[in-house]
């Protein structure tokens, strides 16, 4: 028997709960695709608040090195708190794995209500860098050392007269910004994809996003002949704009490339066009490691974390078997759990007067496996 070793974090809030149901649904299809000749390892890593009960630390060591050594997982949501607190666990994770794309497939579900007047046209593929921008966790307080001397410095260069600012900054490289494009210009010829936008504020950053929007147009014209060899028209839309595509006209785009900042807002809002964060899945990639995670978070506003919607979750573990190339199951769960979906079986947030629970619905998805 082949055995496959794959790293699983439960995640805070909802997390142990649609991890919970979704680990069903992904074990029975490989056990109905592969008979017994094919079995994934689960090993569990602590992050978050398990993590810091367990351990003492809300992002181990420990945890790194499973991922490094595995380089495959699945996460749930981690809690990151407003303001104060620690940074964000999900952006150390993928800062320190370096895992610069973030993928986020966006497509239409029969059956789930959507606010777009067609919905089963929406096809969207978001590459958003992950490592840099203003999410690179670069900035200072006001009145700290470092703070006080970058604003003595803006304003004597620029005489801006500022004042008890705090300051962020923002980069944007070359080497991170071509290797992000490569990876969609590559997505889009082995996924037979014809159309790939850069999405950008060249217009007011010049020199960050401008350059983003340059850099990428380099790294197309260096692969020119793989583009035109698979038909792949590459064009550009600032970001404003873009959110009014998004909402308008979102049958017009493909792949989207875009910095970390815009693609955050961008992915949640193409998410909402098809009905919702509960359903869109996600997935961080390095050239080494891959570490997949529904695009919601811990979602403290559920009351009953039972009811919670683990189709994130669990197509986001399609995703994770595609990279696999364990196409059949993806395909099994896919189908399964659109089957399910489309005969009115979801939980509350898709189906508020006849909801299951998320562990039912996977049992669900599993008798609907042919
Ligand atoms: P959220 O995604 O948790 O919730 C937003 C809305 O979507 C809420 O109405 C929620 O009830 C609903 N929702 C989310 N997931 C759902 C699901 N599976 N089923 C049904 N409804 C669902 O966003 P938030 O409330 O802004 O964030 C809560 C916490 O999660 C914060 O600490 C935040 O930092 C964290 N977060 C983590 C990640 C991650 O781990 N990658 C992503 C986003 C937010």
């Amino acid at each position: 028997m082949e055995i496959i070793d794959i790293v699983y974090i439960e995640g805070d809030g909802i997390g142990p709960f649609v991890m919970e149901a979704a680990m069903k649904v992904w074990n029975a299809a490989v056990g109905y695709v592969y008979n017994g000749s094919k079995k994934i390892n689960w090993i569990e890593a602590y992050a978050g608040k398990k993590s810091l009960e367990k351990n003492g630390s809300l992002l181990p060591d420990e945890t790194l090195k499973k991922l490094k050594e595995v380089k495959v997982g699945i996460k749930g949501p981690l809690e990151t708190p407003v303001g104060s607190g620690y940074r964000s666990l999900n952006v150390a994770l993928r800062q320190k794995l370096d895992l610069y794309a973030c993928i986020r497939p966006v497509k239409y579900i029969p059956g789930i209500k959507a606010p777009v007047k067609s919905p089963e046209n929406v096809d969207i593929v978001i590459f958003r860098e992950n490592t840099e921008d203003v999410y690179a966790g670069i900035e200072w307080e006001e009145n700290s050392k470092e703070a006080i001397e970058v604003i003595e410095f803006l304003n004597e260069k620029f005489k801006i007269n500022l004042h008890n600012a705090s300051i962020g900054i923002k980069p944007i490289s070359e080497f991170r910004t071509k290797r992000l494009m490569k990876m969609a210009i590559d997505y889009a010829v082995k996924n037979n994809r014809k159309k790939i936008t850069i999405v950008h504020k060249g217009n007011i950053m010049k020199y960050t996003e401008g350059n983003f929007r340059k850099w990428c147009y380099e790294i197309a014209e260096e692969h020119k002949d793989l583009i035109d060899k698979n038909s792949i028209e590459i064009n550009d839309v600032i970001a404003d704009n873009m959110f009014q595509q998004l909402l308008l006209k979102p049958e017009k785009y493909d792949i989207l490339v875009t910095p970390n900042l815009n693609g955050d807002y961008l992915s949640d809002a193409a998410a909402a066009q098809v009905g919702g964060i509960g359903i869109v899945p996600g997935g961080n990639i390095g050239d080494e490691i891959a570490l997949f995670e529904p695009t919601h978070g811990t979602a403290p506003a559920i009351k009953d974390p039972k009811m919670a919607n683990p189709t994130s979750l669990i197509l986001s573990g399609v995703m994770m078997f595609e990279y696999l190339e364990m196409k059949e199951v993806s395909s099994l769960i896919e189908n399964s759990l659109k089957k399910c979906i489309k005969s009115g079986i979801a939980t509350k947030d898709i189906m508020p007067d006849n909801p299951v629970s998320a562990v039912k619905f996977a049992a669900k998805i599993i008798e609907n496996f042919n």
